[in-house]
């Protein structure tokens, strides 16, 4: 999956690595690329997350300065990446799986590949919490989700009755936005009180859609295939209980710093974020190594300050690698690099501008003349206009047909338009991935995989007909 060093030990000694790609990382590695540091940044895939972050769940964002009417959090994050690109960043797509802080150069492995870096940047962020209630597991992604935001929009939920559990804003945002799907959405509150903005607190006590259950806790989940109801308890009294009929139950109950890679390898603070020994500053308890964003602050929380805090951390890290003359600048042939390279929307094909030799098109149009004339896999990916794990999800399956080289086909399905397509397919969630051969439905795979799953898949359909 790396994208930059092959297997095993790289031989040259990055001047930095940054670890995530959440607003701290990208900016961090704006910084440092303009720096001509020619960073090296471990996005992340999985374990804590996904590439762009936690923005990458959400949708308007009206608070990020220079955007007056707000921008959806997965453009926001394509334009990070497309703005530290340009100046020359290098971006692996793996996650990082081991580090070791206690010699020099820094050792960091990622998907196989062994990078070693004078200076270091944490930007690993947080992840959102889980109950942890038993029915968890039978019910997650058959009616509970992490994300109103992705799975909001999934016919499955679409005028049926929904809960949120949590009293933050995200909850609060959760529950306003599915009030667009459903017109009694349930908030689930542990608490007599919203932990939230006070306008956003106004916001959801004024909306007669949304129905606030105080003092109560999500205990247990009922269905048969699918989630239909939930059993609420009064936080302080275990007696008092009732059920609600809900299809779904979307989790916004806080998050938990992605620091289990660095436990061991230098200071955490009690709630296992990595500790700062000077306010203010993004030094660690270690020389050349800096954290920046959500996996150091508890308290803020904001992609702005995220991304200032990546800021401080590019400059604090440029200044020690200059001063301990360890940095290596590149040279760039242009003072100015060419633009950046942002992701493009792409048209649903129709009888006139379908192309049968198109690897990669949109619509049910595309669909149903692929399926029924096409001899080739075919990939369909049913996606959300807001979902950022398809924003994810889409360039590697784009890669992957692409690598494949006219050997499968690839079709994309925005549900929100082509709600009838997702039913019958029986979508319940974006991004699901579907693969076709000989109008037979051969795999399906719920969220963002590794690209080797899909070519595994593929090759075994081309190789054994399975
Ligand atoms: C639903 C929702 C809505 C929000 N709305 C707003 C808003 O409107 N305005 C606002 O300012 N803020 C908002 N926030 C908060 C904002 O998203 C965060 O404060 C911000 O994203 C933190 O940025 P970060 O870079 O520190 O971390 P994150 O965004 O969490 O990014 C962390 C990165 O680290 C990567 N990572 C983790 N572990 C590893 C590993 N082992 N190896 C490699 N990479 C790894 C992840 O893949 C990810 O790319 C919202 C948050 C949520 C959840």
């Amino acid at each position: 999956m790396a994208m930059v060093a092959s297997s095993g030990t790289n031989d040259s000694i990055q001047n930095m690595v940054i670890i995530g790609s959440g607003p701290a990382g990208y900016t961090a590695a704006i910084y440092a690329a303009r720096a001509n540091l020619s960073p090296l940044l471990i996005t992340g895939f999985q374990r804590g997350g996904m590439p762009g972050g936690q923005l990458m769940t959400t949708t308007q964002v009206e608070n990020f300065p220079g955007f007056p009417d707000g921008i959806l959090g997965p453009d926001l994050m394509d334009r990070m990446k497309a703005q530290a690109e340009r100046w020359g960043t290098r971006l692996v797509e793996a996650d990082a799986d081991r580090l070791d802080l206690q010699q020099r150069p820094f050792l960091v492995e990622a998907d196989g590949d062994v990078f070693r870096t004078h200076s270091l940047i944490l930007a690993l962020g947080a992840r959102a919490n889980r109950l942890g209630i038993a029915t968890e597991a039978r019910f997650w992604a058959k009616g509970i989700s992490a994300c109103a935001i992705c799975d909001g929009a999934t016919p499955q939920f679409r005028g049926q009755p929904l809960a949120v559990v949590g009293g933050g804003d995200s909850a609060c945002e959760e529950a306003a936005y599915l009030t667009r799907y459903s017109s009694e959405v349930h908030l689930v509150v542990r608490r007599h009180e919203l932990r939230a903005s006070r306008a956003m607190v106004d916001r959801v006590l004024a909306n007669p859609g949304i129905t606030v259950h105080w003092n109560r806790q999500l205990v247990a989940c009922h269905g048969e295939a699918w989630l239909e109801s939930i059993t609420l308890q009064h936080s302080q009294d275990p007696e008092q209980r009732e059920k609600l009929s809900v299809q779904g139950v979307f989790y916004a109950i806080g998050h938990t710093p992605n620091t289990e890679l660095l436990k061991g390898q230098l200071g955490l603070d009690d709630g296992g974020y990595v500790e700062l020994p000077c306010p203010g500053a993004p030094n660690t308890t270690i020389e050349g190594v800096y954290a920046a964003g959500d996996v150091a602050d508890r308290r803020w929380r904001q992609a702005i300050t995220a991304g200032g805090s990546g800021c401080q951390a590019a400059l604090a890290a440029e200044r020690w690698l200059t001063e301990s003359n360890l940095a290596r600048l590149m040279a760039r042939s242009q003072p100015e690099p060419a633009a950046a390279v942002l992701p493009q929307q792409q048209e649903a094909a129709t009888a006139a501008s379908f192309d049968p030799a198109a690897a990669w098109q949109k619509g049910s149009y595309s669909l149903r003349r692929l399926y029924h004339e096409s001899d080739k896999p075919l990939l369909v990916v049913y996606t959300s206009p807001g979902c950022g794990p398809c924003h994810v999800l889409k360039p590697q399956l784009r890669r992957v047909i692409q690598e494949l080289d006219g050997q499968v086909m690839g079709v994309e399905i925005d549900i929100e338009v082509e709600q009838e397509i997702a039913q019958q397919a029986g979508v319940r969630g974006t991004p699901t991935t579907q693969l076709f051969w000989r109008k037979a439905l051969v795999q399906q795979w719920q969220g963002v995989r590794q690209r080797s799953e899909f070519h595994r898949s593929i090759a075994n359909l081309l190789d054994h007909g399975t």
